[in-house]
């Protein structure tokens, strides 16, 4: 019993985790000096595939390579590569399927948590800018009230701001 408890314990701290970074990647990088690839996905798609999955490949490549080390040097790596994987597959579901619809058939959740999270990222994308952007996340999300009025604030902000100044904080680049 306690053979299964470690390797369980350690895809859900892993898939915790992952959330976790996703959410301060997508803030901090993608939004940020990785905007060149994140912007394709604040754009109407063109097409099947976007700029923006190039981030998928890296976590995909990211997720091998700890397999291979899981195999040949530290076996507990391997479940971390297993709940990178696991993650993986939730992100798929809730971000490029419910969300934005990337698989054949079409479903907008009209209650309940899937609801809150397909609210919240809808607010993302209510930005197509790299700035005033908010929810982050895509499997732990605020409530949408909330989020609601951190939009708004960041509307009432660059409105505030002269006509070409930068978003406050940041260089212009
Ligand atoms: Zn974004
Ligand atoms: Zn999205």
């Amino acid at each position: 019993m306690t053979a299964i408890l470690l390797p369980v314990f350690i895809v859900c701290v892993t898939v915790v985790a992952t959330e976790l970074a996703a959410a301060w990647i997508h803030r901090v990088v993608m939004h940020g000096p990785g905007w060149r690839w994140h912007k394709s996905h604040h754009e109407p798609r063109r097409g099947a595939l976007e700029r923006n999955d190039l981030y998928s490949l890296i976590f995909a490549g990211l997720s091998m390579g700890l397999f291979w080390a899981g195999a040949t040097v530290a076996s507990p790596l391997w479940w971390v590569a297993v709940g990178l994987c696991v993650y993986g597959v939730i992100y798929f579901c809730v971000h490029d399927g419910l969300v934005h619809h990337r698989w054949p058939f079409r479903h907008v959740p009209r209650r309940g948590y899937l609801r809150r999270i397909y609210q919240a990222h809808r607010l993302h994308h209510a930005v197509r800018d790299r700035d005033g952007c908010v929810a982050f996340g895509f499997v732990f999300v605020p409530p949408v009230a909330r989020l609601r009025a951190e939009l708004r604030a960041n509307q009432r902000l660059q409105d505030d701001g002269s006509s070409n100044a930068p978003w406050p904080g940041r260089d212009q680049s």
